[in-house]
């Protein structure tokens, strides 16, 4: 007998969907046949996609700073799970030594303690030095990536290269990832005059481009492994295949987010257009024209969630805007719509392989974790903000193909039909 049976669904098993039944036991995915066998309980899924649980591997819930963002574990986890996001992957407050790593972990493990859904989180440096101490200790919380920031030096979060390159190094062994927000340091014109028209030339594509080319020579040279977070233009991807071919979803991994696919730069000129605030900022239409067209070179998608309430926002000048915006469950929404099943690899196994979750998490073979997510594409969805604690979403009133119904964590149904029932969370790496 089973615990669960998910019957007459469409099923996403290894990369295509099959007409099959899936059954779970004890958390695990126990069964996939197309006999029906008795469980405890049966969910019918006729006519609905049954998909790996998602794993979004870049949100920033309880974020600190001037002002906080408003989703932290509980509400940020909720509004994931609504969004059929069964794992993410947050940061740990950054460090610059060792010393700080043991105080970085257990705090945020603590605030992350009520989430609903499954979790992880990467290290995050800023300017360290002895690198080498950071990383042999990481290994005693068994993380498996390394965030660092190449800009960032008016708030002393910048790494500089000879440090990159040393993470880059010892990152050849296998051991872990490098992860970098890459931005030329030099490029961001953090004018104090500017207003929310000016984030374009804030931070300009060019310097998004320059860097990313600069750290992709670093990787050829220390045969090491980057994964550049939230690329935003066109042009950084156009780039960088054509210059490091060889490198693209193999040793320099390309995450974007929903936003630059989904929305332009023509925003910040609206009366709106705080609502719309990020680093990097939206790009422009041709430069998300681009970005579309070459979807295939993304091996992750990732949200960056970090999200503010409309009065978080209402402020004339970008030196006082709190930076972010929500995402987490509206992002396989956008992305299904535009790509529909190719999007599925880079929101489940790819994110999943490179953050030490596979063979647990990312897919639907036994053995693994019982993490699914029904996907109901028989309706058109109008997005409305949802469960975050934000009071707005950067894509309200967008028409999407479908509606996530249910979100099961190893299991038990998070979200089943549309009502939350809740669920206890863990963190994922913890070391045997
Ligand atoms: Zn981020």
């Amino acid at each position: 007998m089973y615990d669960l049976a998910i019957i007459n669904g469409k099923t996403y098993i290894n990369g295509m969907f099959e007409n099959t039944n899936a059954y779970v036991l004890n958390g695990k995915i126990a069964a996939i046949d197309n006999k029906i066998y008795p469980a405890v309980k049966t969910y019918d899924a006729t006519n609905k996609l049954v998909i790996p649980g998602l794993i979004d591997p870049h949100v920033h819930f309880a974020l600190g700073g001037k002002v906080k963002s408003v989703d932290d574990f509980e509400t940020g986890s909720k509004s994931a799970a609504y969004g059929g996001i069964t794992t993410f992957i947050d940061f740990l407050d950054p460090i610059s030594k060792s010393e700080d790593l043991n105080d970085a972990f257990n705090s945020r493990k603590e605030l992350a303690s009520n989430s609903c859904i499954d979790y992880s989180f990467h290290l995050t440096v800023m300017n360290p030095k002895e690198v080498n101490k950071i990383v042999d200790k990481m290994k005693l919380y068994n993380l498996k990536s390394i965030k660092l920031f190449t800009t960032y030096s008016d708030s002393g979060r910048r790494t500089y290269d000879p440090e990159i390159k040393e993470l880059l190094e010892y990152s050849s062994l296998g051991d872990y990832i490098v992860m970098a927000h890459i931005e030329k340091d030099d490029l961001i014109n953090l004018n104090a005059d500017f207003r929310v028209a000016d984030l374009p030339i804030s931070r300009p594509s060019v310097a998004e481009t320059k860097e990313a080319l600069h750290i992709a020579k670093l990787v050829k040279e220390t045969k090491g492994k980057c994964y550049m977070v939230h690329l935003s233009s066109g042009e950084t991807l156009k780039q960088l295949t054509e210059q490091y071919s060889e490198l693209i979803n193999t040793s320099f991994l390309v995450e974007s987010c929903p936003h630059y696919f989904a929305l332009t730069n023509d925003k910040y000129s609206q009366e709106d257009g705080k609502l719309f605030t990020m680093a990097p900022p939206l790009r422009s239409e041709s430069e998300s024209e681009l970005l579309k067209n070459n979807f295939k070179y993304i091996y992750s998608i990732g949200t960056d969630h970090c999200s503010f309430t409309k009065e978080n926002k209402n402020n004339k000048y970008l030196k006082d805007m709190p930076m972010g915006i929500g995402s987490v469950e509206h992002s396989f929404d956008i992305m299904y719509k535009l790509y529909g099943e190719s999007c599925i690899d880079a929101m489940t196994i790819n994110p999943a392989i490179t953050f030490g979750l596979y063979p647990a998490k990312g897919h639907i073979n036994i053995g693994a974790d019982a993490d699914l997510m029904i996907y109901d594409t028989n309706i058109q969805t109008i997005i409305e903000p949802g469960h975050s604690a934000s009071d707005y979403t950067v894509y309200d009133g967008m028409v999407v193909n479908g509606k996530v119904e249910s979100t099961i964590s190893r299991g038990k149904f998070v979200v089943e039909k549309g009502e939350f029932l809740g669920g206890s969370g863990k963190f994922v790496l913890e070391s045997k």
